[in-house]
């Protein structure tokens, strides 16, 4: 095919690994190592003089066809998947740095990735500096002689603050650095990293990709020479993804564009709604036009998103007293799920940050966030009417 296919038209059929027995769906491969036809032939596969299979730590069909789907999605060369998530962030972390190099992260990430670059990849050598995720003079500033990496998620969890790629990506390749974004809010239905001068472009697929909240997954997409290098350090440190989880994403990826359509039209009018409450101070989100950076989103994401955080007043009491009462809305922390969640930052995905660094990162007590799901939006919207009617409006 030379004519340029439609994203949805890929999501659907790109990437498919075919056996001889013509099956319409893609194959499950479960099976963790694959025959050599000689003795010769298995020395050929060992040397990479060959292309094939050997060991489903190393490759394996349904996870390639996964991987080649994705790239296909991000507009990447090449794409290496991962068993979840943080398996994708540290394949894209330690292949790349070492002992005595410098990374800059954006101070507003997932509390887990924190945890692992402050708990983890610094005690190993490696020097980080927290920055803002909007302030470009800060990362300039922290650059020094031995920086490898720029770090971030755009847009941010909870609150929706957006990173200007184009921006900092020609700011870590004037210093020979890397930009690796987690793309996992967005993933690559709304947003294509890569197409800002992004170099690694990481997701949780255990997210939207997965979309209805049953596997765990990750994989982070790039130009085929820093695949290649991942791909070895994936294997080496065995964070393969499972050929099932893979055939298991596989399905969500071909419903992905779809479903984040409907579910961003959702969140827009949620968010819309909300800020007309007046039980609710104020809404964090991407689609709104009096974001601080909606021109900025608006560039870089096909819609705002399917997170959406507001701030009720009261506080702690009133959110959680919103949480308590409504009955459509899952009382869970995971995203981009089909079934629409509620949970409350404060006490729980932020709960182990002191007080003063939630209140420095813009979370206060009385914020909510809401990950958006497939559910009718007036339902949605009914659901939080009568959960915000039981405080009393000031
Ligand atoms: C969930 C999440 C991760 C971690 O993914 P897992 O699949 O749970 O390991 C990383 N980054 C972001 C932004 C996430 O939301």
């Amino acid at each position: 095919m030379t004519r340029k296919l439609h994203p949805q038209t890929l999501a659907v059929r790109a990437g498919k690994e075919q056996t001889a027995y013509n099956e319409h769906h893609q194959a499950l491969f479960l099976s963790s190592s694959f025959m050599f036809d000689s003795a010769a032939d298995g020395a050929a596969l060992f040397a990479q003089q060959k292309e094939g299979f050997t060991y489903s730590r190393t490759a394996n069909p349904t996870v390639a066809a996964f991987q080649k789907r994705m790239a296909v999605l991000d507009g990447a060369e090449a794409g290496i998947a991962t068993a979840t998530g943080m398996a994708a962030v540290q394949a894209a972390i330690l292949t790349f740095l070492s002992a005595g190099d410098h990374l800059i992260a954006s101070r507003s990430l997932f509390g887990t990735t924190m945890g692992f670059l402050t708990g983890h990849v610094s005690r190993f050598g490696i020097e980080i500096t927290l920055v803002s995720q909007t302030d470009l003079a800060e990362w300039q500033a922290a650059v020094r002689p031995n920086t490898k990496m720029f770090f971030l998620e755009t847009p941010s969890n909870p609150l929706n603050e957006v990173a200007d790629l184009a921006a900092l990506a020609e700011m870590a390749h004037a210093c020979g650095a890397l930009l690796a974004v987690d793309n996992s809010f967005c993933s690559s239905a709304l947003q294509q990293p890569l197409a800002f001068g992004v170099d690694l472009a990481i997701q949780s697929a255990t997210k939207a990709v997965d979309g209805q909240g049953r596997v765990l997954g990750g994989i982070v997409c790039g130009r085929a020479d820093l695949v290649k290098q991942m791909a070895m350090y994936v294997n080496a440190a065995g964070l393969a993804l499972s050929p099932f989880n893979a055939w298991v994403l596989l399905g969500g990826s071909e419903t992905l564009l779809l479903r984040l359509e409907r579910q961003c039209q959702n969140a827009q009018r949620l968010a819309e709604w909300l800020r007309a409450q007046p039980q609710v101070k104020a809404v964090y989100y991407s689609g709104l036009p009096d974001h601080p950076q909606a021109a900025l989103a608006a560039k870089q994401q096909q819609a705002g998103g399917i997170v959406v955080a507001f701030e009720v007043r009261g506080g702690q009491q009133a959110a959680w007293q919103v949480i308590d009462r409504v009955e459509i809305f899952s009382k869970t922390a995971n995203l981009g799920d089909v079934r629409s969640t509620i949970t409350h930052p404060w006490t729980t995905t932020h709960g182990k940050m002191t007080p003063e660094a939630k209140e420095a990162a813009g979370i206060r007590d009385g914020l909510l966030r809401l990950a958006v799901g497939l559910e009718y939006a007036d339902d949605l919207i009914a659901d939080l009417q009568q959960a915000l009617a039981s405080l009393a409006a000031e």
